[in-house]
């Protein structure tokens, strides 16, 4: 579809029931049920174009991110501080947070030492992202009010955290890499979809009681981390 200021590429499909629109590298994708009529899909682009904008600006703006790896020197991010990797020889493999570094201990004749470092620093990251948002649940849910059903820190490749309708309650370990006010707005956000399960206005007056620069809070996620990347 070329009525548009960016490349459309529509993508019918039988198992479709709604339209999704994705953004990636600059090109916009639209899947869509195979009976939608064009002048229904350029209206529905039409609708999302200035969300569609932003997302190609967002993802040219954002530095590509160096893969990591793994070596002594690279720096971390932990709660907001930075912390720097340091690779001992050591009988047994571990990681522990010392003197504000992340040093790794591997046996010295380990194959794979990139990989095995990196899988300790992972470990590490998500067994204290556990901790935390545990103990953030644990404090900010009585003053929402609310009883999550179940609480759960896993891996997901796009979205910081989910609430379901029942009250379970997940989020994306890798957001313990941002500042301490960062992660706060992000168990309020998922604690406030008991309250209401959606983004109406009503849900976000919730969230302001308790976060009151929320709107700040979004564009630093925006723009400083992404859900997929340590
Ligand atoms: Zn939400």
């Amino acid at each position: 579809m070329d009525c548009f200021d960016f490349p459309v590429e529509v993508i019918r499909t039988p198992r479709k029931r709604s339209a999704a629109i994705h953004v990636s590298s600059g090109v916009v994708s639209v899947r869509v049920p195979q009976s939608l009529s064009d002048k229904r899909i350029q209206d529905l682009i039409h609708k999302r174009s200035v969300w569609i904008k932003r997302k190609i600006k967002e993802q040219a703006d954002r530095p590509a991110s160096k893969p990591k790896e793994y070596v002594s020197g690279e720096s971390f991010s932990y709660l907001g501080k930075t912390y720097r990797l340091k690779v001992v020889d050591g009988a047994e493999p571990s990681l522990k947070m010392k003197g504000g570094q992340l040093v790794a201990s591997v046996p010295k004749d380990a194959k794979n030492r990139e990989s095995l470092v990196k899988s300790l620093v992972a470990d590490w990251y998500q067994s204290h992202a556990d901790q935390k948002l545990r103990e953030k649940v644990e404090r900010f849910a009585p003053l929402v009010g609310v009883e999550p059903r179940s609480i759960a820190v896993k891996a997901y490749k796009s979205r910081w955290g989910s609430c379901t309708s029942s009250g379970d309650i997940s989020f994306n370990w890798k957001i313990i890499q941002a500042p301490h006010r960062i992660v706060d707005y992000v168990v309020i956000h998922e604690l406030c979809h008991m309250l209401e399960h959606n983004h109406s206005p009503k849900y976000w007056t919730h969230v302001a009681r308790y976060v009151r620069d929320w709107r700040v809070c979004r564009v630093w996620l925006r723009e400083k981390l992404h859900p997929h990347s340590l």
